[in-house]
């Protein structure tokens, strides 16, 4: 019998990984737990020292540098209504308007992405036909999308679709280096219908890419002036804290150091059943030394699907390999401050994104100081430069020196940086973008119905529908409810 039942009280649940995903799923147990009639005891057990996985905040030399994303956006309301409710309303804050806009390098210049371009559908035909990151060819193949049919309702890659609507030239020159700047994937892999499903709406609803473009403008244009940009995107969609990510997570820790057991520096090693069909979580504390055996009534991973196959891998091999079958790429995020009198480029923008055609060292360079206030000391700007990814992932291989010397290159000969950074930081993610390949939704739904026949076992985090911090906050949360459905 395990223990919870022995004792008819708490119904336990071990959360495995420390990061937005397990934070947020711990987070909603303890709040689903002020409801039920049985109480709920929450541990949580992260690898690392410190939680809050790839999210995290630090100050260097007056910068406020954010360890993974620095934003996350307002339409999925599930990062907005956590930081609600942790009374952290209060402290979000938006993008600086005068900066909104992006750059895309061309023939190896920073050059503005043509204004109305929304990451795969042009809403302004005007600015299309004046960038010069087009050829006219280019830009007559693109006009085509207004008289082709619509394509059928299969799932196709970003690469097909964007080929299919607009010719190589925007994949290559456009979409490739925005979309990859998100997920740092491969367009020719990526499944449309598992990262950007409203383009393939778009087209559903009016054929035109650029019909359903300017439909969704006109709206936004009825909407408040500061959800605007110049370019068309939807900036003021971003936001932050004023202290940076950290204050969502040391809220959420606060709570849980009050809540639930928290224990950090503490490795999953494997799991097993009980005899009561309960879960036993193996585990060995850094200062401990010794495998522990833990047994609950539930289990939320909160892990990378790679790592959650590890775990599963004795218990049920099926959706162990179901899960390893997921693709992750890596990546490296070097943050280095600067004056801005040792930069010729005036930085105009939130950033710049770099096409593969143009086979350079980094993928985007984001003006991270230029989206909020508060990043940077007076005179001084943090820029974020991204290395690797899945088309470039040799480049993770470099040791630190060589990717210092990369990104120093690059900066001098995309923005004029000169002079010696006041600080440069390498911060290495390895295996850490889960990769939403075609067909991706399918392995999900199958990965969900196997875990459903697994009596008080939930899966969360940023491999199965969403990446960013709100899909990740929903994932957890989702987990949590999961959960409580046993209760
Ligand atoms: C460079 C970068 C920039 C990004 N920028 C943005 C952005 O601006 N906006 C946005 O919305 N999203 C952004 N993202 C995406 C988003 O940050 C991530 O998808 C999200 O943080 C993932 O959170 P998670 O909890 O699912 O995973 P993780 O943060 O990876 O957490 C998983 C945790 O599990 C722990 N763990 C693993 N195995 C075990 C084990 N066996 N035992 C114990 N613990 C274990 C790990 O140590 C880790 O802490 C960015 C991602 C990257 C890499």
């Amino acid at each position: 019998m395990s223990p919870s039942s022995e004792s008819g009280s708490a119904f336990r649940v071990g959360v495995v990984g420390g990061g937005i995903s397990g934070l947020s799923a711990a987070h909603r147990l303890l709040e689903l737990g002020e409801e039920t009639a049985r109480p709920i005891e929450v541990t949580l057990f992260e690898r690392q020292q410190r939680l809050g996985g790839m999210v995290g905040t630090e100050r260097v030399e007056g910068y406020l540098l954010e360890r993974g994303g620095d934003m996350f956006v307002t339409d999925k309301p599930w990062a907005v209504e956590l930081a609600e409710r942790l009374e952290l309303g209060s402290r979000i804050i938006g993008t600086e308007a005068r900066y909104r806009r992006s750059l895309v390098v061309h023939e190896g210049r920073p050059t503005s992405v043509p204004p109305g371009f929304m990451l795969m559908a042009p809403a302004r035909i005007g600015s299309m036909l004046r960038t010069p990151i087009l050829s006219w060819g280019g830009k007559l193949r693109m006009g085509l999308d207004l008289v082709l049919p619509r394509g059928s309702a299969d799932d196709e890659t970003v690469a097909d679709f964007v080929t299919r609507r607009f010719g190589r030239q925007v994949l290559d020159r456009l979409v490739q280096p925005l979309v990859g700047g998100i997920y740092t994937a491969d367009p020719e892999k990526l499944s449309l219908r598992a990262t950007l499903p409203r383009f393939l709406e778009m087209e559903a609803e009016h054929r035109s890419l650029y019909l359903g473009a300017r439909a969704r403008a006109r709206t936004a244009a009825r909407q408040p002036a500061t959800a605007q940009s110049d370019s068309g995107a939807r900036y003021g969609m971003f936001v932050s804290f004023e202290d940076g990510m950290a204050e969502l997570m040391n809220a959420l820790e606060h709570k849980l150091r009050e809540g639930a057991r928290v224990k950090t520096a503490t490795d999953v090693l494997r799991l097993s059943r009980g005899a009561e069909e309960d879960w036993c979580l193996h585990y060995r504390a850094e200062d401990e030394g010794e495998e522990v055996e833990e047994r609950f009534d539930a289990l939320i991973l909160a892990v990378p699907t790679y790592a959650a196959a590890a775990l599963l891998g004795e218990l049920t091999p099926q959706l162990s390999s179901q899960l390893g079958a997921i693709e992750y790429a890596s990546s490296i995020v070097v943050a280095s401050g600067h004056r801005l009198e040792d930069i010729e480029h005036p930085l105009q923008a939130f950033g710049m994104v770099v096409p593969i055609v143009e086979k350079r060292g980094v993928l985007a360079v984001s003006f991270s100081s230029r989206k909020f206030p508060g990043r940077a000391p007076e005179g001084r700007v943090l820029l974020r430069s991204f290395v690797g990814g899945a088309l470039q992932p040799q480049l993770c291989e470099l040791d630190d020196a060589a990717v210092e010397q990369l990104v120093t290159d690059e900066l001098r000969a995309l923005l004029g940086v000169r002079g010696p950074p006041d600080f440069m930081r390498i911060m290495r993610y390895h295996r850490a973008m889960p990769q939403y390949h075609l067909g991706h939704l399918e392995r999900v739904t199958a990965i969900e119905k196997r875990v459903e026949t697994h009596r008080g076992l939930a899966l969360a985090g940023n491999a199965y529908r969403g990446v960013g911090i709100p899909d990740c906050i929903h994932s957890g949360e989702c987990g949590a409810e999961r959960i409580a459905r046993y209760i």
